[in-house]
């Protein structure tokens, strides 16, 4: 099965300005780019008009949890009929591969392996196993009030930095593709008094057996102190740093430079600011706190947390890059922290971009997106590993 795009505006997902050409594709993978000539027996689609990205990857979602309040705030397969909505939305909005923040662990890994192997139709999901977090704490016994079986299947609790190292273990030999860890002590019932944080040590730990194992590792952090704690530790993504009613506390002198010694990638999920209405100054806070690590050369990649209350699958990521252009990435290097940022925190460097040899997984939108951002939502062809899934 091969296909070639024609006469389509490319943006490649690596930063680069727009170019308008053709892309071959063959089984799953980008053969060319540029100008490559259809080959008999080529379906031939016509992209006149249309801008052709990388398929987006949103680089932090909860796949079994919904926007709706009124829904199980984090499921597995029974509840969910496999993640049929969060399935659908996604693929839906251009969206060809998401990186779980922490779901039901054999739920989740077990939907990947029905996706990968073409039984399910969705996006490519790369997931962690249990997040750890300290037992009493954000956000099993927070925001999931302590709900046993979300704690259960979704967290695991190490005590000692053995207790971290077997858990990390277990998960590698389970098939995780990266490990969540929190270092949190935000208490959303009463936040004068803190609930208990993941031991410094077991952090550590759970970091250094994670690379041992050769997995990289998500950090969720909204306190100043703790990003630089999980990057001193050696954490390979900080997740939120200061976002929603957080984005008030100024950000730690030297957080871009520790970002960068660390070749570590922010995602900072802004959205969730929009979405709760936490209002302008907040909002302004976050936008310079990205403007403040891009500016530094901060690699960004773009999370969104959907699947938390009023964050929805698909339709979150696009007001996530509205955003980050808002606070100063340019068209081109908002794409890229969608596409190959959000590949880079992943570690795969087979998707997020349009170029040979990379994954067939391709979004083509409608209409001007230099001259509004919000275009990127006027799907009209979504193509996962060479095979369209949607068409409009
Ligand atoms: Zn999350």
């Amino acid at each position: 099965m091969a296909a070639t795009l024609l006469n389509a505006r490319i943006l490649d997902g690596l930063g680069h300005a727009p170019f308008t050409g053709n892309v071959r594709v063959q089984g799953d993978l980008i053969t060319a780019v540029g100008d490559a000539q259809p080959e008999e027996g080529d379906e031939i689609l016509d992209l006149s008009g249309l801008t052709l990205l990388p398929g987006l990857i949103d680089a932090h979602v909860h796949f079994g949890g919904s926007a709706d309040p009124g829904e199980p705030p984090l499921a597995g397969a029974a509840k969910t009929d496999w993640y049929a909505e969060a399935r659908r939305k996604t693929l839906d909005h251009g969206v060809t591969a998401v990186r779980s923040g922490g779901d039901f662990e054999a739920d989740i890994l077990a939907l990947r392996d029905k996706i990968n192997s073409g039984e399910l139709e969705g996006p490519r999901i790369f997931t962690p196993g249990r997040g750890l977090q300290s037992y009493g704490g954000h956000p099993a016994f927070t925001a999931y009030g302590g709900d046993p079986e979300i704690a259960e299947n979704a967290f695991a609790f190490p005590e000692t930095p053995e207790d971290a190292e077997r858990e990390i273990l277990r998960q590698a030999a389970l098939g995780a593709d990266h490990i969540k860890a929190f270092l949190a002590d935000e208490n959303l019932a009463r936040p004068d008094v803190p609930v208990p944080r993941l031991r410094p040590e077991v952090f550590r730990a759970a970091v250094s057996a994670a690379h041992r194992a050769g997995l990289r590792v998500m950090v969720h952090c909204q306190e100043p102190d703790f990003v630089i704690e999980a990057l001193e530790a050696g954490c390979d993504t900080v997740e939120h740093l200061m976002c929603a009613s957080h984005a008030l506390k100024p950000i730690r002198p030297g957080t871009a430079e520790l970002f960068r010694r660390r070749n570590a990638i922010a995602v900072p999920t802004i959205v969730s600011g929009f979405y709760f209405k936490s209002g302008d100054a907040i909002m302004d806070a976050q936008a310079r706190m990205v403007a403040y690590l891009h500016e530094h050369g901060v690699r960004l990649a773009a999370g969104t947390d959907c699947g938390i209350p009023f964050i929805d699958h698909g339709a979150a990521l696009h007001k996530e890059m509205e955003l980050m252009h808002r606070a100063g990435l340019t068209v081109p290097e908002t794409v890229a922290a969608a596409t190959s940022g959000s590949a880079a925190a992943i570690g795969r460097s087979d998707i997020g971009a349009v170029a040979p040899g990379k994954k067939a997984d391709l979004t083509a939108v409608g209409g001007d997106i230099f001259e509004d951002i919000g275009r990127t939502r006027d799907i009209r062809l979504v193509m996962t590993g060479g095979r369209i899934v949607r068409r409009a």
